[in-house]
């Protein structure tokens, strides 16, 4: 009769495509109850964006169907993300388990379009999404949701801003600043980051799986401020084709990376133009600009937008392609580009878990060995002496 031991053994060999390890260590094997051949447990996924979740699915009941003994086998599937911020030395924003701050060198290569419908992408998959517009140049996204009347309320017992709800997602814009928006482009250093930080984390954000930041293009404050106000999971580069737009956003990478922020990967939006009398691709902005970033700076291309009128059309019109035609060409374009990002989420979440395990096991030792010594600093168990 086989083991619940053989089982676990047996789920063992299963491993996570993305994160290269078993879904036992990684605790995805959950709930379990083996009781004369029948079987049944929970596989908790890492995101329910994962573009190898049905893969994993598909391993386990195999794995499962090559044991002996099974005579029955329940198998529920469930999703909890991961964090993918260090939360340990910093409590602000702990309800947030990802933030992925979404950059580019220029304006007009689509990045607020790109980040809105990557938000409703991964809320479409049954995460819990905020977006924060901080592109104080040119806060779109009110108008990309067609919200035509938002300010920011208080909640005056919290003291925590609202955000807006808008199709599944939490919404908050330097374009609610109602009458003064035209005033937000003028301000400038310090006052900006000041609103952005406030923004951040003194909005009453709630338990978000991801919350995704469009930031203004290039290098300027609002990029700064995020990378310094707050742990990320990292930044997201969107770039279009030619070299004008790829060789720009390069110095964005470069801000991140020497601030130690993770650099996700790239999305190139405006790859290529189907076009509809013809139906042969046309590659308008010219090729390889995601590319030759993904080379020099070792990272990957996460998505390739394609030219569409629909995607123009609905940002115009305030209903986004993955609402308005959720089962386009351009809008399943955004999903894959969605799951890549949520695998590099968790990438970076397990890197992370890693990196506290081996520092905890380090400051075992470290105290162990201390102990050893007889060296407790202030410790009142110090041994060795009798008073
Ligand atoms: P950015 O945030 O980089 O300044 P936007 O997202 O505001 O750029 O996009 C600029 C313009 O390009 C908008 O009118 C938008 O609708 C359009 N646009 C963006 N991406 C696409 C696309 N893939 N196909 C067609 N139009 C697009």
């Amino acid at each position: 009769m086989v083991g619940i031991d053989q089982v676990v053994e047996k789920l063992g060999t299963v491993i996570d495509p993305d994160l290269k390890k078993d879904i036992v260590s990684m605790g995805m094997i959950k709930d379990i109850e083996l009781d004369s051949g029948k079987l049944q447990f929970t596989l908790e996924l890492t995101t329910p964006a994962c573009p190898f979740n049905e893969d994993i699915e598909n391993d386990v009941r195999k794995a499962i169907s090559e044991l002996d003994g099974i005579t029955k086998f329940d198998l529920k599937v469930t999703a909890k993300v991961m964090e993918g911020r260090s939360l340990e030395d910093d409590s602000t924003m702990s309800t947030v388990k990802n933030i992925i701050g979404v950059a580019s060198g220029k304006g007009g290569v689509g990045k607020s379009t790109v980040s809105l419908n990557i938000a409703l992408a991964l809320s479409r998959t049954g995460a819990k999404v905020g977006l924060l517009d901080a592109d104080i140049y040119g806060p779109s996204i009110p108008l990309m949701l067609g919200i035509k009347e938002a300010y920011m309320q208080v909640d005056e017992e919290k003291h925590k801003l609202q955000p807006t709800k808008s199709n599944g997602i939490e919404v908050v814009s330097f374009g609610f600043f109602g009458e003064q928006d035209h005033q937000a482009a003028i301000y400038r250093g310090p006052i900006i980051s000041g609103i952005l930080r406030q923004f951040l984390v003194d909005t009453d954000w709630s338990d978000l799986d991801y919350l995704i930041v469009d930031l203004p293009p290039g290098t300027g404050d609002i990029p700064l401020t995020l990378a310094q106000t707050i742990p990320l999971t990292g930044i997201l580069v969107v770039t279009t084709p030619q070299a004008v737009a790829s060789s720009v956003a390069v110095k964005a990478l470069g801000m991140f990376s020497k601030l130690n922020v993770p650099i996700l990967g790239i999305i190139e939006n405006m790859s290529l133009f189907e076009c509809t009398k013809c139906g042969e691709p046309h590659r308008i902005f010219g090729t390889g600009g995601a590319e030759r970033i993904s080379k020099e700076f070792d990272i990957p291309v996460l998505g390739d937008i394609p030219l569409n009128f629909g995607i123009m059309d609905g940002s115009d019109t305030g209903k986004p392609i993955m609402l308005a035609n959720p089962n386009s060409p351009s809008s399943l374009a955004f999903e894959v580009a969605a799951k890549n990002i949520a695998a590099q989420c968790s990438i970076v979440a397990a890197r992370l878990a890693d990196e506290q395990a081996s520092e905890k096991t380090g400051d075992s030792q470290a105290v162990a060995q201390t102990q050893q010594v007889g060296q407790a600093p202030g410790g009142p168990q110090t041994s060795g002496t009798d008073r």
